[in-house]
C-alpha cells in the first residue's frame, strides 16, 4: 500500500473505540492530548498497528489499573512527537536492552512480537523510538521527521 498524507490526530481519534476494546480492567483508562500537527506521509494501517501494540503493552503493564495517555505535538518545525505513556511498574534496565528483539517477552502468554513490529514500522516511516521508564511508569516516544 502506498503511503498517504494523513493527520495523525484524525487517525488516533478514529481508532480510539478500537483501542478502548483492549481495556479489560474497570479502573483502566485511555486518554488523549492531541495538539495541532501537520499531515505527513504514512501507511495508515501500519501506524494504527504501531499505536495498538504500544497501547496494549501499556494496558498490560497496569494490572491494577491506571491511565494510558496518547499525546501528539509538533516538537519542532521538523518533528512530530507521538508519545504513549502508562502508569505501570516500568521496565528494568536489563529488560530495556532486549526490547524490540523479536520473540523477547516477559509474559507467560506473550509473543514478544509487538515491539519488534513497532520498530519495523518506525524504521519504514523514518521514525525513531525512545523509552523513558521508571517505577512510576513508562513512556514510549515516537518521533516522525517531516522532511
Ligand atoms: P509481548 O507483549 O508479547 O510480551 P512485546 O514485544 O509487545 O511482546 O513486548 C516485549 C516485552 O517488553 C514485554 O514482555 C514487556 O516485558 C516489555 N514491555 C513492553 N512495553 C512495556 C510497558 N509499557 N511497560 C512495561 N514493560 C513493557
Ligand atoms: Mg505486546
Amino acid at each position: 500500500m502506498k503511503p498517504n498524507a494523513e493527520n495523525l490526530n484524525d487517525l488516533i481519534t478514529r481508532i480510539m473505540p478500537l483501542l478502548k476494546t483492549s481495556v479489560t480492567i474497570i479502573n483502566q483508562d485511555i486518554n488523549t492530548d492531541l495538539n495541532e500537527i501537520p499531515k505527513f506521509l504514512m501507511n495508515g494501517k501500519e501506524i494504527r498497528q504501531l499505536i495498538l501494540n504500544f497501547v496494549r503493552n501499556a494496558l498490560e503493564a497496569m494490572p491494577n489499573g491506571g491511565e494510558v495517555k496518547i499525546t501528539t505535538k509538533l516538537e519542532n518545525e521538523n518533528t512530530v512527537l507521538l508519545s504513549i505513556s502508562d502508569q505501570g511498574l516500568g521496565i528494568p534496565p536489563e529488560i530495556i536492552k532486549k526490547i524490540g528483539t523479536p520473540f523477547f517477552t516477559t509474559k507467560e502468554n506473550g509473543t514478544g512480537l509487538g515491539l519488534a513490529i513497532c520498530y519495523n514500522i518506525a524504521i519504514k516511516h523514518n521514525a525513531t523510538i525512545n523509552i523513558d521508564s521508571s517505577e512510576n511508569g513508562t513512556t514510549f516516544y515516537i518521533r516522525f521527521q517531516l522532511k
